[in-house]
């Protein structure tokens, strides 16, 4: 659940022109997917959702670094000894990945994962880990040190003790595929939605948008204003309530992977953008980049707004997000 702006999807559920909304929840990559298709009937709607669920699984298992006998775990355990020949589409999503930390300057980083868990969130530390356990604890991160070949679409990590994992990006990518598979079955519109990590497309079948509701931090049973999603993507990051607490700082569970100190001042950053995966990648980055990097940032992008809320519960906005409060609450 996403506690401090909590995302969640509206949905009509009676039939309106032939057409109905069937909807089904269950864990997928080790997360919640509420899969919602608008279809003829109950038949139809169910085929269409188990389309989506296989996808959703043929990308878990390409992409998990869990799963032992995934392309990525080979290339994890090849950290350091060599490059390893990997299928195109994992391959092109590495190197978007990549794209994405020069883009954000390393906030987003893929190598992230061997990141020593010096840090605990769970009440358990006394004191903070030392200035050179932070530094040792990056040693092995860096985007810089994976190395893309394109004529053999190989994947290296340069240092032994490397890793990769995609758990800030692959729910969004595995939301997109599911998308553009349902669309390419002619699918006439649908919610993708990873524990409030969602991509739409067409409209309900009365024929108004797909919307969300934005919470209220201070008072999450309130519904703070109602947004459409045409087409497109809102990823919600950052529903923590494990932190900890130094001298005054309350540091948070997602670390920067270029200092190996966690991120501050953010409580919950969404992202509204046309791809899940872009919006869930730019989504820890800001958590990373902190509030007013953040912002500016994200105000430089094209297509790209979010919503923040800071560690006072401030909902902040980027320059052409209009909230517009509801009246009542
Ligand atoms: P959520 O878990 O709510 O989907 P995110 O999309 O922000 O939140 O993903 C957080 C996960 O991303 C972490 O659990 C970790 O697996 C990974 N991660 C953490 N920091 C980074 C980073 N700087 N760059 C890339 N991935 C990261
Ligand atoms: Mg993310």
């Amino acid at each position: 659940m996403k506690t401090y702006l909590l995302i969640s999807a509206f949905i009509l559920t009676t039939a309106i022109n032939g057409q109905q909304v069937f909807n089904k929840t269950l864990k997928l990559m080790g997360s919640r997917f509420d899969i919602t298709v608008v279809a003829e009937n109950e038949t139809i709607g169910n085929n269409y959702i188990d389309v989506a669920i296989n996808e959703i699984s043929r990308i878990e298992k390409l992409i998990s670094s869990w799963d032992a006998k995934s392309q990525t775990s080979e290339i994890n355990r090849n950290a350091g000894i060599k490059p390893v020949v990997v299928d195109n589409e994992l391959f092109q999503f590495i190197q978007r990945c990549l794209k994405i930390s020069k883009l954000t300057d390393g906030a987003f980083d893929i190598s992230y994962a061997s990141m020593d868990k010096i840090w605990h969130f769970d009440g358990s530390m006394t004191a903070m880990p030392s200035e050179d356990e932070i530094k040792k604890s990056v040693e092995k991160v860096g985007y810089q040190n994976i190395i893309l070949n394109e004529e053999n679409s190989s994947v290296f990590l340069k240092l032994k003790g490397m890793k990769i994992g995609f758990g800030a990006i692959g729910k969004g990518y595995a939301a997109d595929k599911a998308k553009a598979l349902l669309i390419e079955k002619g699918v006439s519109a649908g919610i993708i939605n990873a524990s409030g990590d969602l991509n739409t497309w067409g409209t309900q079948p009365n024929g108004k948008d797909w919307m969300v509701a934005i919470v209220n931090p201070l008072n999450k049973e309130k519904v703070f204003s109602w947004m459409p999603v045409k087409n497109s993507s809102v990823v919600t990051s950052g529903n923590y309530e494990k932190y900890v607490k130094f001298n005054n700082i309350l540091y948070t569970h997602i670390i920067d992977p270029r200092t190996g100190y966690p991120a501050t001042g953010i409580l919950s950053v969404s992202i509204f953008t046309k791809t899940a995966e872009l919006a869930d990648a730019l989504a820890t980055s800001i958590f990373v980049m902190g509030k007013e990097t953040g912002l500016n940032f994200i105000n430089q992008l094209k297509g790209v707004e979010c919503i923040i809320v800071d560690e006072n519960n401030n909902i902040i906005t980027s320059n052409n997000i209009q909230l517009n409060p509801l009246k009542n609450d």
